[in-house]
């Protein structure tokens, strides 16, 4: 075959739609397929391009676990941190750096069972972040143990008869400790997940997102829940979509309905807001001189 013609048979060179976020060299990545997680880290890589926030000002953090490692796949400038510690990680990056655009992407059992506290607290101080949860309801690859959101009677590694203890209504949790944006979707609602972490973005104050993901591997396997698919199928015959709805209203039982939507969307001065303030008040002028912001 002559020069000319093999190179016009040759295919042009495709570019990948998320070249530009994900770090293509780490690629192919370690979850399982029909994961969720992939799922999230596209919804979000949507979000990323539609929120117009420049990639140099973002800054992603996660703890341990599948989820965990996201923070390694995106090509920005990223934290994988220890357990339970991206919040107060994620917490530093903001103090020292307040342009900065922060957001945690983590999983349920290293954000609620492990960093609860610190989830807790920022809530309450309002710390300017984004905090994105998988939940999966399990802890997944550290050994597929019960988690604080693992639901009543739910099978896991260390609940082999099935789970008594209640778990935490994440929704209800992130709006009484004072979160300004609060949310629900699962991995099957990929287009208003990505609205939401859109508009998630564009707020000040702590936001969070819980997305429901299925953990083919782990947790459906031990529950008898048959494949990835059959969970997204079981996602959408059971999430019902309700905006506004009261977060105390949110509790998910094992295989139950599952109340999505836009819970809570309101404004409270920002951590760093009020600290501004009674430094200003306090040092008035000389606030500049110490290195305060310019108002
Ligand atoms: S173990 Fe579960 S959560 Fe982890 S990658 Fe596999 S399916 Fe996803």
């Amino acid at each position: 075959m002559n020069e000319t013609l093999t190179k016009e048979l040759k295919l042009p060179e495709e570019k990948h739609p998320m070249e530009n976020i994900l770090r293509m060299d780490r690629i192919p990545h370690i979850w399982c397929s029909t994961c969720g997680i992939g799922i999230a880290v596209t919804s979000f890589a949507i979000a990323l391009e539609k929120a117009k926030i420049p990639l140099d000002q973002v800054c992603v953090v996660s703890g341990i676990g599948c989820s965990g490692r996201v923070a390694g796949y995106v090509k920005l400038d990223s934290f994988h941190s220890t357990h339970g510690r991206a919040i107060p990680f994620a917490t530093g990056l903001k103090l020292g750096n307040p342009k900065l655009k922060t957001i945690v992407f983590s999983g349920d059992g290293d954000l609620f069972g492990i960093g609860g506290n610190h989830f807790i607290h920022s809530a309450r101080r309002n710390m300017d972040m984004l905090v994105l949860c998988i939940n999966n309801f399990i802890y997944a690859m550290t050994g597929g143990q019960c988690a604080a959101t693992t639901p009543l009677t739910a099978n896991t590694s260390t609940s082999p008869y099935g789970n008594y203890e209640y778990p935490f209504n994440l929704p209800h949790l992130a709006d009484s400790c004072g979160a300004v944006y609060v949310a629900r979707w699962t991995a099957l609602h990929v287009r208003r997940l990505a609205n939401s972490i859109t508009e998630a973005l564009n707020k000040r104050g702590f936001s969070f997102i819980e997305i429901i993901c299925p953990c083919s591997t782990i947790y459906a396997r031990r529950n008898r829940l048959g494949s990835g698919l059959d969970i997204m199928k079981f996602y959408h015959d059971n999430s019902v979509i309700k905006h506004g709805a009261n977060t105390k209203d949110l509790d998910i039982g094992y295989q139950s309905k599952i109340i999505v939507g836009k819970f809570v969307d309101r404004e409270r001065p920002t951590f760093l807001d009020c600290l501004n303030d009674w430094n200003r008040k306090k040092f008035g002028d000389k606030f500049r001189e110490y290195g305060g912001p310019d108002d």
